[in-house]
């Protein structure tokens, strides 16, 4: 049996009687750095305004007690926030904790019906939305019930409101202050941070649409020591200048935090490694530029599209980037040209690509400390605590170099999807295992190669696109009578769906009689997704008609002979 383990050493002691929050904000670990008095740990990018922990906890207890007191939010009671960046984004993380609820964040580009989706799922009663997304939340909100004087604004409404809704963020910390305290904070049981959940965040897995992966606080906990401990942090024996992360270096987050990776590594790891997180609302590239500079940030946390743009906007060589000494790339593949690219445009930085998945609560494998850019094109190595499997098309283990599917055991593993066994059967596989649904390599010097992805969804600009929302929905439309989503090659997004379609009798009839009269049947298709769809979900690959999609005997969507065809066609353009 071929079993592949990390190469790093063994993990340090994982508390399971803690929340994250008590964690990060109360608790010590020999990988943590003790921060001076006074530290910043947070910074609002447009205004610089610096946060530190003694004015977060004091925020944090404020919304605490205010959601205690007007609603009754206690234990394992379902908080969603529906935002951009915000610095008080964290706040609502860590009060909703405080009182041993659950966190869900959606994406705030997300329709109504899909938030809809999302709060019906994760069976939120709470809903905090960044002013900018209320009209929608509104809708979203109405559709499930939860009344409009629990949707609470996460900061002050500027301009007229369409509805009276609950008092924002701001007054009900004051609130919460003005008030005793009305609830007590719990220390959790020994080992019950295992399955205690924390987050419910949205991933489809490996088949099906999205899916709510109960997180409990032990395993993003564990993903943090695990980095830590991969990165030497808080080590001793490393040399300053040889440290990959100091104290009081200056991380970026402009990464989401609704996403694992921006929530796990961008805000929690970096606070976790004593670092000031500035915090940016959303990837607007210019001032993405802007505040790289302005702030002197040490350490930026990429997805590829993002290092695109790096690599081929003129308005770079504009900038000083002298002070990055890391960026860090994850959530889709990173090419190695790319890597050798922006390894020249920041002479003073590590690059490093990591592979890791929402169901993992975030980090599998990162580049290694020693290495300036990595094996270029790795997903980088096992880290700490993680045991792998590559399973071959014939079920037997694959060797050093051979290729097949990724099983992984680590302690940062999630629970299970919410309500949802055959799902959880299929990829949590038991004894502490999953299936990853990505085809990699694992070589003689325990570099890891994502070569494929088995599972069906599609990566777009790092966000999930489950081919089966897609055709859920298409299959809505009257012009379509069966449809399947593929992801298409795209040099900015990484991949773009393309929506195969068979035509119902009468519009394969229409579209005979011109192609004045297929384009608009195509157009019309089209907007039916953008119409009801987040803007990364859209058909931007295009729509190909076709005579019928292939299925085997029993049924089941050949998927992979679509998308084989689509990437032909793509190679032809
Ligand atoms: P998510 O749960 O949204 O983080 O998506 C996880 C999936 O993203 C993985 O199962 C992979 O398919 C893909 N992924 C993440 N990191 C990488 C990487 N470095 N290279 C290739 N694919 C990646």
């Amino acid at each position: 049996m071929t079993e592949f383990v990390s190469p790093g050493g063994p993990l340090p002691h994982i508390p399971d009687d803690l929340t994250l929050t008590q964690f990060i904000l109360d608790s010590t670990h020999e990988r943590m750095p003790i921060r001076p008095q006074g530290a910043t740990w947070l910074v609002e990018d447009a205004t610089g305004r610096k946060v530190g922990l003694e004015e977060i906890r004091s925020r944090v207890f404020g919304f605490a007690n205010a959601l205690n007191l007007k609603w009754g939010i206690s234990e394992d009671d379902v908080v969603c926030i529906f935002s951009q960046n915000h610095i008080d984004y964290p706040t609502v993380i860590w009060a909703v904790h405080r009182l041993g609820a659950i966190l869900t964040g959606a994406n705030p580009s997300y329709t109504p019906e899909e938030l809809a989706y999302q709060l019906s799922i994760a069976k939120a009663t709470v809903l905090i939305v960044h002013p900018d997304a209320l009209e929608g939340a509104l809708v979203a909100a109405q559709q499930v019930g939860i009344p409009f004087d629990r949707v609470v604004p996460l900061d002050t409404i500027r301009g007229p409101r369409s509805s009276t809704v609950a008092p924002d963020l701001h007054q009900l910390i004051a609130y919460g202050l003005a008030h005793p305290p009305n609830f007590v904070e719990r220390r959790l049981r020994p080992g019950e941070g295992k399955t205690k959940v924390a987050f419910l965040s949205f991933s489809s897995g490996t088949t099906g649409k999205p899916k709510a992966v109960e997180i409990p606080h032990y395993a993003p906990i564990a993903n943090i020591i695990q980095m830590a401990t991969w990165w030497r942090v808080n080590d001793d024996a490393i040399p300053w200048e040889n440290r990959r992360i100091r104290l009081g270096d200056i991380a970026l987050a402009v990464l989401p935090f609704y996403h694992i990776y921006g929530l796990v590594v961008n805000l929690h790891f970096f606070l976790f490694c004593g670092m000031s997180v500035v915090v940016l609302p959303r990837f607007d590239f210019v001032k993405f530029l802007e505040s790289i500079q302005r702030h002197r940030a040490t350490h930026i946390l990429m997805v590829p599209p993002m290092v695109v743009l790096l690599c081929k906007h003129p308005a770079v060589n504009k900038y000083d980037f002298s002070h990055v000494r890391m960026l860090f790339c994850g959530a889709a593949p990173l090419s190695g040209a790319l890597t050798e690219k922006v390894a020249k445009l920041l002479p003073n930085a590590d690059i490093g690509q990591g592979y890791g998945m929402t169901e993992t609560s975030t980090s599998v494998s990162m580049v290694p400390l020693s290495q300036k850019t990595g094996t270029l094109g790795s997903a980088g190595q096992l880290i700490p605590g993680v045991r792998a499997r590559v399973v071959k098309v014939d079920g037997t283990l694959a060797k050093i170099g051979e290729s097949g599917e990724l099983y992984i055991k680590t302690p940062s593993l999630a629970l299970r999807y919410k309500d949802n066994e055959k799902a959880t059967a299929e990829t949590f596989i038991g004894d502490g295992w999953i299936r990853t649904g990505d085809a990699v390599v694992i070589d003689k010097n325990n570099d890891m190669f994502i070569v494929d992805r088995l599972k069906e969804i599609l990566k777009v600009r790092g966000f999930q696109v489950a081919p089966a929302e897609l055709e859920g929905h298409l299959l809505q439309h009257p012009d379509v009578a069966d449809t399947c989503v593929v992801g298409v090659p795209d040099d900015y997004a990484g991949e773009v769906p393309l929506a195969y379609v068979v035509l119902s009798a009468d519009a394969a009839k229409r579209a005979l009689q011109s192609q004045a009269e297929a384009a608009k049947i195509k157009a019309t298709i089209s907007k039916h997704v953008a119409d009801h769809k987040a803007p990364y979900k859209r058909l931007a690959g295009g729509i190909e008609f076709i005579d019928a999609i292939p299925k085997n005997p029993s049924g089941k969507l050949l998927r992979r002979t679509l998308r084989d065809k689509a990437t032909r066609r793509q190679s032809q353009l």
